[in-house]
């Protein structure tokens, strides 16, 4: 996003937009409703009870366990530039006095890659709904799996895959909200086994990238492949939720998935 002080421009139609109107539309463009991302602290901020959140598992940090040649270098830029150590901020917070399990990811760190921590991550928050009988909710960004733990990388999506069929066997509702960009391992593991599927207008949501397709031969694809729209026409998303209703809809979906039972210290 090209931006000055007053003023910046929309990624996807380019026109000009105030700041402020623009932050107070959720960084969602007033002309063509192109929903902006985000980072992690800021869709906590506007989407849970306010000063409900508390963080957890923040002393997790990625090694180099392949000795990946650069790796740590691109963490330690990637932890400079965000003020973070991971792509997934997790732990507990409050949805109408609701409490919730959380994840949400940043796409801001390393293209909200899954590692072994984004992973375990992931993997805790599943299994604080099912200890703390209470219903889980994960945002995902990710482009994917992080190559430079290869192997590492993919075993999370079989990780995370379990705990949700813990989640499963415990009762235990699990929401996913697809933002821009759902992709790859991440959406092959954890993301598209959830209870609930929700994606945010025109999001990518997808396997392999349009280029990736491209090398193994697919050479047509629709106009709108691989977008949250597509995904809703084809029955691979429950529905799709613009930002400014995604609290609303996520309360009243808790309240039916029975969220509401947990109010009185059931969460703890
Ligand atoms: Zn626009």
């Amino acid at each position: 996003m090209k931006q000055s002080e007053a003023f910046l421009q929309c990624q996807s139609c380019k026109k000009i937009l105030f700041s402020i109107d623009f932050d107070q539309n959720l960084r969602v463009c007033t002309y063509c409703g192109h929903h902006h991302r985000i980072s992690a602290e800021t869709r906590i901020k506007w989407t849970f009870d306010e000063d409900s959140f508390e963080e957890l598992d923040t002393d997790l940090r990625s090694g180099n366990p392949l000795e990946f040649p650069d790796y740590i270098d691109k963490l330690r830029l990637a932890e400079e530039k965000t003020q973070k150590f991971d792509s997934m901020t997790v732990g507990r917070a409050k949805l109408a006095e609701m409490p919730v399990s959380i994840a949400v990811a940043d796409f801001s760190f390393m293209g909200g890659s899954m590692g072994s921590v984004n992973g375990e991550k992931v993997t805790r928050a599943l299994e604080r709904g099912v200890k703390e009988k209470c219903p889980v909710i994960i945002f995902c960004a990710s482009g994917g799996a992080r190559m430079q733990e290869g192997l590492l990388s993919l075993m999370q999506m079989a990780k995370t895959t379990a705990a949700v069929q813990q989640c499963r066997e415990a009762g235990i509702p699990y929401i996913a909200v697809f933002t821009d960009p759902t992709m790859a391992g991440v959406l092959a593991s954890y993301a598209s086994v959830a209870d609930v599927i929700i994606a945010e207008p025109k999001a990518l949501v997808g396997f392999a990238g349009a280029r990736v397709s491209k090398q193994a031969g697919v050479s047509k694809v629709p106009d709108d492949f691989q977008t949250a729209e597509f995904c809703l026409k084809h029955g691979m998303i429950d529905t799709i939720v613009p930002r400014k209703e995604m609290r609303s809809v996520l309360i009243s979906l808790v309240k039916t998935l029975g969220g509401h039972l947990f109010v009185e210290g059931g969460a703890k």
